[in-house]
C-alpha cells in the first residue's frame, strides 16, 4: 500500500498540509475531497514525488520513497495523470498511449535499431495491446486524431488510458472528471472500478462529490491543509463538519 505518514509540507511561511496520514490499497479506491487551497494538490503531489514533505515520509509497498523523485516512483508502479494533461498535443492518441507501454518494453537500443525479430513480435504485442486499451477506453475511433483535435474531456480518458498503459500498482489520479461528459464520467467510473478490481490502488482528488460517492470506498476530506473527517463516503457526507465547509459552500 501506499501510506502517507505525518506529511507536513510548507510553502515558505504557507502551511500547505500539516502532518496529513494517508493510506491507500491494493484494489481499493481512496478519494480526497476539500475545499480550494485545502491542500490537495499538495498530497498528491507529495504522494507522486513532485513535491517534497518538509517532514514526516512516505512509503510504498513498506519501501521509504519520501527522497525518492516521481521518475523512481514510478518505476515503483505509481503512475499519475494531470489536472492539465502533460501531453504532446501534436501526437496522436495511439501514439499517446503507446507512450504509456515503453517503459514496460524490453528491447536494447541496438535490437531496436536493426529491428531483429524479437523487437518485431514486441511491437506486434505492443500493437495489440494499444488496440486493447483504446477499445476499452472508446477511443478506437479516435486513435489517429492528435490530440489537438480532441475536446479536454476525451484528453483526460487519454491521459488516463496512458497511465493504466503503465501497468501501474497504483494509479494517482488528479481531478480526472473535470470537463467530462456524463456519458465520459460514467465510463471514468467504470474504468476505475474495473482497475481496482484488477488489484491497482486508485487515489483520486475530485471536485465533483457525486462521483466520489459513486466511486471510493474511502474519503479523506481535507481543510487547511489538515484531515477533517475520513470514512465510507455516505458518513463523510452526512459529517456535520464536512458539510460545514465543503459540501455547504
Ligand atoms: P488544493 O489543491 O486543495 O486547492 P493546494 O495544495 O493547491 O490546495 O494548496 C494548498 C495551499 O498551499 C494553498 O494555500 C496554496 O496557496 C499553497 N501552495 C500550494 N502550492 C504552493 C507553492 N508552490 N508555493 C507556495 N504556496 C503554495
Amino acid at each position: 500500500m501506499i501510506d502517507v505518514r505525518s506529511a507536513t509540507v510548507q510553502f515558505g511561511g504557507v502551511t500547505a498540509l500539516k502532518e496529513v496520514d494517508l493510506a491507500v490499497d491494493r484494489g481499493r479506491v481512496c478519494a480526497v475531497i476539500g475545499p480550494n487551497g485545502s491542500g490537495k494538490t499538495t498530497l498528491f503531489n507529495t504522494i507522486s514525488g513532485f513535491v517534497s514533505p518538509t517532514a514526516g515520509s512516505v512509503l510504498v509497498d513498506g519501501r521509504d520513497v519520501t527522497r525518492v523523485a516521481a521518475d523512481g516512483r514510478a518505476r515503483l508502479g505509481l503512475a499519475r495523470t494531470f489536472q492539465t494533461p502533460r501531453v504532446d498535443v501534436e501526437a496522436t492518441v495511439r501514439e499517446t498511449v503507446l507512450c504509456g507501454f515503453l517503459p514496460s518494453t524490453r528491447s536494447g537500443l541496438l535490437a531496436a535499431l536493426i529491428r531483429t525479430p524479437r523487437v518485431q513480435r514486441e511491437e506486434r504485442r505492443l500493437a495489440t495491446e494499444v488496440d486493447e486499451l483504446l477499445e476499452r477506453f472508446g477511443l478506437e475511433g479516435h486513435a489517429g486524431h492528435r490530440l489537438s483535435e480532441l475536446p479536454m474531456g476525451l484528453v483526460r480518458i487519454v491521459d488516463v488510458a496512458r497511465a493504466m498503459a503503465m501497468r501501474p500498482k497504483y494509479l494517482l489520479l488528479d481531478e480526472p472528471a473535470a470537463g467530462l461528459t456524463t456519458d465520459e464520467q460514467q465510463l471514468l467510473v467504470s474504468e476505475i472500478r474495473r482497475v481496482a478490481g484488477e488489484g491497482v490502488g486508485v487515489l483520486l482528488v475530485e471536485h465533483n462529490f457525486v462521483l466520489v460517492q459513486d466511486v471510493s470506498e474511502h474519503v479523506v476530506v481535507l481543510e487547511r491543509g489538515a484531515v477533517l473527517a475520513e470514512g465510507a463516503p455516505g458518513v463523510v457526507a452526512e459529517d456535520p463538519r464536512v458539510v460545514d465547509v465543503y459540501l455547504g459552500v
